[in-house]
Formats: C-alpha cells, sequence, structure tokens
C-alpha cells in the first residue's frame, strides 16, 4: 500500500501518517518524490485496509502495490533515482562509463589501465580487490592491498573506484575505501549480504544473478532499499543458456523491463555476458542503444597475462574505439545530450533514509 500526500501536506501530516501506520504494527516509510510525498506500507501480511489512512489530514489517495517489490518499483516512486558516486551522478540522462581490469593485480597494472580508460572517457574506474572465484585454486584478489592500490587510483586520477564486497565479513572494509560496492551475480541473493548493503552509507551496484527473474533481481534490491539504502544501481551482465556462443547470455530486454517496473538506474557489463573480447564492443553499443543508464566493461592492458578474464578484457585502443563508437548511438538515444556530461548539480535526499 503506497499511501499518497497532497502536494500542500505539511510535515505534521506526514508524520501523523507515518505514525497511524506504525500503530497498526506496520512499517512506514516515507518517499520524498518531485511533487509530492508518498509513504509506502511495509511488512504488512495480506491487504492493508485504505480506509485506516483515507481520512487523515493531508492524505490525498491510498493506491495498493500491486507488485511483490515496493520500494523499488516505480509505483511508489514515478521519478527515476539519480546515484551520487563521489562527485559523479548516474541515473540522471548522462551516460556512465565504469571501466578497469577484472582484479587489481599491482599498482603499476591498476594505475596503467586507469590512466588509459580515464583518457579514453571512462567515469568510473573498476577493479576487484576480493574476487568470487569459481575454482579455489584461482587468483582470489589482493585482499586488503587491493583496496589500498585502488585508494591510489583515485588519488592519481580522480575518478571513483567500484569493487566488490563477496561477504559480510569483507564488506565494511570494502565500504571504507570504496566509493560505491559492487555486489556480484553469485551473491544476488546472499540476503545477509544484501542486508548489510542496505545499512550501507555508500551507493551499491548490485549485479543480476546467474539465472535470476528480473523479479527476483528486483526483489534483490528491494532488501537493500528496505535497509535504508535508496542508492542502488542494476547491472545486468548476462544470464546463463544453452548458448555456448558466449559464456552468458545478455538479457537486454531487461533494461526496458526493469525501466519500466522500477525507478533504479540499470547499466550493462558486455564483458561477463560475453566473456570474450570481440562481442563486447557490438554488445555495448546494443545496450547504449537499448537505452541503459551506464557500461560497465573490462579494460587491461595485457590481457594474455591477466591473472583472471584477460579473454573478455579489451585492449586499451579497443575500448577507445568503444567509447568513439557509443557516443552518437547515446546522443540519439537521448537527443542533447553527449558523453562526459555527467558532473551535474547533486540532488537533494540521497542517501540513507530518503
Ligand atoms: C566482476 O564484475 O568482476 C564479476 C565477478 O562479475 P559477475 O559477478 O557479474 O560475474
Ligand atoms: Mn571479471
Amino acid at each position: 500500500m503506497l499511501v499518497v500526500m497532497d502536494r500542500k501536506a505539511t510535515q505534521e501530516e506526514v508524520d501523523g501518517v507515518v505514525e497511524a501506520i506504525e500503530r497498526r504494527g506496520y512499517v512506514a516509510r516515507p518517499i520524498p518524490g518531485g511533487e509530492r510525498v508518498a509513504i509506502c506500507v511495509l511488512h504488512n501480511q495480506g491487504p492493508v485496509d485504505a480506509s485506516y489512512f483515507l481520512g487523515l489530514p493531508g492524505v490525498k489517495e491510498a493506491i495498493p502495490v500491486t507488485h511483490p517489490y515496493k520500494l523499488v518499483s516505480r509505483e511508489s516512486q514515478p521519478e527515476d533515482t539519480v546515484v551520487h558516486i563521489g562527485d559523479l551522478c548516474l541515473g540522471n540522462g548522462t551516460l556512465t562509463i565504469i571501466a578497469g581490469p577484472c582484479a587489481i593485480e599491482s599498482e603499476e597494472q591498476a594505475v596503467t589501465i586507469a590512466r588509459h580508460v580515464k583518457r579514453a572517457g571512462a567515469h568510473i574506474f573498476r577493479g576487484g580487490a576480493f574476487k568470487p572465484r569459481t575454482s579455489p585454486y584461482a587468483f582470489q584478489g589482493l585482499g586488503e592491498e587491493g583496496l589500498r592500490i585502488l585508494a591510489k587510483v583515485r588519488e592519481e586520477t580522480g575518478m571513483p573506484v567500484v569493487t566488490e564486497a563477496v561477504d559480510r565479513e569483507v564488506f565494511d572494509l570494502v565500504e571504507t575505501h570504496a566509493d560505491m560496492v559492487q555486489i556480484g551475480a553469485r551473491n544476488m541473493q546472499n540476503f545477509s549480504l544484501l542486508k548489510r548493503a542496505g545499512r550501507s552509507h555508500k551507493p551499491v551496484v548490485l549485479k543480476r544473478g546467474l539465472s535470476a527473474t528480473v523479479q527476483e533481481w528486483l526483489m534483490a534490491a528491494e532488501y537493500i532499499m528496505e535497509g535504508g539504502n535508496t542508492q542502488v544501481i542494476l547491472c545486468e551482465r548476462g544470464v546463463r543458456t544453452f548458448a555456448d556462443h558466449s559464456r552468458n547470455t545478455l538479457d537486454l530486454s531487461s533494461v526496458p523491463v526493469v525501466q519500466k517496473e522500477s525507478h533504479l538506474p540499470v547499466i550493462v557489463d558486455p564483458s561477463h555476458a560475453a566473456g570474450r573480447r570481440d562481442q563486447v564492443i557490438p554488445l555495448s553499443r546494443a545496450a547504449v542503444a537499448v537505452g541503459a543508464h551506464g557500461l560497465m566493461v573490462e579494460v587491461h592492458h595485457a590481457p594474455e597475462s591477466a591473472l583472471s578474464d584477460g579473454a573478455q578484457s579489451l585492449y586499451p585502443q579497443q575500448f577507445e574505439s568503444l567509447c568513439r563508437e557509443i557516443d552518437p548511438i547515446f546522443r540519439v538515444v537521448r537527443p542533447q545530450r553527449g558523453l562526459g556530461l555527467n558532473k551535474l548539480p547533486k540532488v537533494a535526499g540521497r542517501g540513507l533514509g530518503r
């Protein structure tokens, strides 16, 4: 249930409705919008009787929420969420490019790649310090040292950095060092990790699970928002299918579906979808054409000796071509705007408890 307040409702009236909801044993979550405040009723086991709230001062209407996801749904917030990562905005109508190696391997490797991708047009640097690997014998990442290197990259290039928190144990550490925390595909339904991310003061990028439906993915995002963190980005990275011509199958149809169902921004990772570099540029073009808010791309200056995902990592020159090729496509999809315009003024209401 969504209790929609009148445009002229006062703070006292909003507080009064919150109190009335909580008196009934539910949790109330006010969602400030451009025009009016809506208050989401959470933790109800079954339908909520609208008549409890309709007569209260300042209440305009009460709308039943038809989806299992509430806070992430467009019904509860018609306006797009803008996520703030360092000084950047993602989801504000510009295209945000996140790029870097799969894993941080050394300071020299990270800084070299960061300089390349920044020059080519990347806005945010990515790199795993803790790596979720299929084999326990594969490189697991540099751990805390990797986080220190990421901080160095930020210092040297000015780019915000994103890296994965593979479990609750490392979440605090990752949250302290990174500008954005990634929750990987394998952890999309790690509910205790999602709850921890919900209490974070940093933005979170939530990758789609290996075989998750869009609804399951949105429900995972609901866990994070339910914890109070409104700064969530969804990342489509391909799902497992019968196809064996690529590592996964990039499900670009999820982008318009997410944008219809949710106000959260959605980006595309063509690298983990493809698993091979020759598909990454065409898939990136398609992702921009379908209306993604951004891309996350793996780049390595020496992919043949990369410690993970070398086969799908672009050479720096290829990444440069990618940025050149997507620019005109983005201009067609979002006329009047181009790359590099995403340093717009921050909007109010960021972070916890929005
Ligand atoms: C990654 O981005 O490094 C990664 C492991 O991705 P995913 O969780 O999508 O496999
Ligand atoms: Mn990778």
